[in-house]
C-alpha cells in the first residue's frame, strides 16, 4: 500500500517536474546559454535586472535555485567572486564554470588616478566587462558549449547544431556593428560607467569614462572630465539605468551634451548591441 502511494507521488512528481536548472551570473550569459540549451533548462539569473553586478546580493530564492542548478556559468567579476566560495558551499553538487576561460583580457581604461589606493589583486585592474565584443562571445559560447556536454552528453549533438547557429548570429551581429561604426568621424564617446572598454577595443573606438575608480568624480575631477570632452568634441553622455549618475546630468549642461541612456545588461543581447552601435553613431551626427 505504502509502495503504491510512493510510487504514484513519484509518477505526479516527475509529470509536473520544473526543467533541470543552470545558473549564470547576468542576464547577458542567459541568453548565451538559452542559445545553445534552448528550452532544455530553466535559467536562474543571479543579478536582477536593473542591479549592478558589481555590487548585488542574491535572494534566498536565487540561492535555492542555485542549489538546484546542474551548472554555475560565472563571468569572472569582483563581486561575484566575493561570493563564489558561499556559492560553493551552499551548492556542493554544482559545477562552477569559468566562462573567461581563454578570454583575453583588458585593464580597466585608467582615468583621473591620482588618489588610486594599490591592490595586490591584479584582476582588479582587468576589465571585467567581457560579454559586451561578439568575438569573445564565441569563446564564452564554447567554454559554455564544453560544459554542458558534460552534464548531458546524450544531447551533445542538439547542443552542436545550437552552438553552431549561435556563432553564425555572433559573426551577423560582429558584421553589422562594423558597418556601423565604421563611417565614424568621431571615435571618441564618453560613458558614466565604463562597461565599454572590450567593444571599443573591437570595433577601434575609444571610451571615456565619467566615473573614476568606480565612483562619481569629485568636482576638481569634473572640470578635468569637462575639458577633456570640450577637447574631444563629446556631444553625449551615455549612461545606464544600472549606475546613478548625478554627474552626467551637471556634465551634460556644461559641455554642453545629451544624456542617453544605453545597457550594458540587457538579456536581448544581440539587438541591444546593434541599437547601441547606432545611437553612438547618431551622436557623431549631432
Ligand atoms: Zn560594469
Amino acid at each position: 500500500m505504502i509502495r503504491v502511494f510512493l510510487i504514484s507521488i513519484f509518477f505526479f512528481s516527475s509529470l509536473f517536474a520544473e526543467k533541470p536548472m543552470l545558473s549564470v551570473t547576468i542576464l547577458p550569459q542567459k541568453y548565451f546559454v538559452e542559445k545553445i540549451v534552448k528550452d532544455k533548462f530553466d535559467i536562474n539569473v543571479m543579478v536582477a535586472p536593473g542591479s549592478s553586478p558589481h555590487s548585488f546580493e542574491p535572494k534566498p530564492s536565487q540561492m535555492k535555485a542555485l542549489f538546484n542548478s546542474k551548472i554555475y556559468f560565472m563571468v569572472g567579476e569582483q563581486s561575484e567572486k566575493a561570493w563564489i566560495d558561499k556559492f560553493k558551499d551552499n551548492a556542493k553538487n554544482t559545477v562552477f564554470i569559468d566562462t573567461t576561460f581563454k578570454v583575453p583580457k583588458i585593464a580597466m581604461i585608467e582615468h583621473h588616478h591620482e588618489d588610486d589606493e594599490h591592490s595586490d589583486d591584479e584582476d582588479e585592474y582587468l576589465d571585467p566587462h567581457i560579454w559586451l565584443d561578439p568575438n569573445l562571445v564565441k569563446i564564452q559560447a564554447k567554454n559554455i558549449y564544453n560544459a554542458i556536454i558534460e552534464v548531458d552528453s546524450k544531447n551533445r549533438d542538439f547542443y552542436m547544431a545550437n552552438y553552431k547557429e549561435f556563432i553564425d548570429e555572433l559573426n551577423r551581429v560582429d558584421k553589422e556593428l562594423e558597418e556601423i561604426l565604421k563611417p565614424l568621424k568621431n571615435r571618441i564617446f564618453m560613458v558614466f560607467h565604463p562597461s565599454w572598454g572590450y567593444f571599443a577595443k573591437r570595433y577601434n573606438l575609444v571610451q571615456i569614462s565619467v566615473e573614476v575608480n568606480g565612483k562619481e568624480p569629485k568636482p576638481a575631477q569634473l572640470l578635468e572630465i569637462i575639458k577633456e570632452a570640450k577637447k574631444s568634441n563629446i556631444k553625449t553622455i551615455f549612461t545606464s539605468l544600472q549606475f546613478s549618475s548625478n554627474s552626467a546630468k551637471a556634465l551634460s549642461t556644461n559641455i554642453p551634451a545629451n544624456v542617453v541612456s544605453i545597457d550594458p545588461l540587457s538579456e536581448d543581447w544581440s539587438q541591444n548591441l546593434i541599437k547601441t552601435a547606432k545611437e553612438i553613431a547618431k551622436s557623431d551626427k549631432r
